[in-house]
């Protein structure tokens, strides 16, 4: 343990994802012996990013407006939804440049171990973009682990009957991983030899 501030940066940083102890102690003795300079860049943008950038109002993508870039684009399709758990997936998705429709961002995925359950993410509000009809299928782009997939089949059941068409990025990707960390060919190819998902 150390004193006052030294302890309470090791805290802080301790509570950011990934971060173990052994790291946390790390990072914060490197920002001690950092200049202030960098430091103060570094505070004056998460302060900044907390202050400008927010979620999208539709797809719920992060953004600097109520509506995303991708949901202001009147060239993109209307009639596809990409589901992904967070705002790196669409971005991970975008570099494929093999997909032109909206997407839809979670914000997680269904995991009973760690307490998060389908309202606890942006279900409910995919539900309601789908009622007017616009939106024809919906590709469930989770990621290819345990609980992507729990969080998938929970969607297919609950959207197929609503009418819309569910398709399944095709295997291939690497399981057990992070949608982000697929290479873009990859990915890219899994969209285009996606399955559709039939009623059960
Ligand atoms: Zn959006």
């Amino acid at each position: 343990m150390y004193e006052g501030p030294v302890q309470d940066l090791i805290d802080e940083l301790g509570r950011l994802p990934g971060i173990g102890p052994k790291s946390a102690q790390r990072l914060a003795f490197h920002i001690l012996a950092a200049d202030a300079e960098d430091v103060m860049r570094l505070a004056a943008t998460l302060q900044l990013v907390k202050e400008t950038v927010k979620f999208c109002e539709v797809c719920f993508n992060v953004s600097e407006d109520t509506r995303c870039r991708i949901c202001r684009d009147p060239r993109r399709d209307a009639t596809t939804i990409c589901v992904v758990e967070e705002s790196k997936d669409v971005v991970a998705v975008e570099r494929t440049r093999e997909f032109r429709g909206r997407y839809h961002v979670l914000g997680g995925a269904i995991s009973p171990i760690d307490g998060i359950g389908p309202a606890d993410l942006k279900i409910r509000e995919l539900c309601l973009r789908l009622a007017d009809g616009t939106v024809t299928e919906v590709i469930l782009a989770t990621d290819p682990n345990l609980e992507g997939e729990a969080t998938a089949t929970y969607l297919s059941r609950l959207l197929l009957p609503m009418g819309v068409r569910v398709s399944r990025l095709a295997s291939g990707l690497p399981v057990g991983g992070d949608l982000e960390y697929a290479d873009e060919v990859t990915l890219g190819r899994a969209f285009e030899g996606r399955r559709f998902v039939e009623a059960s």
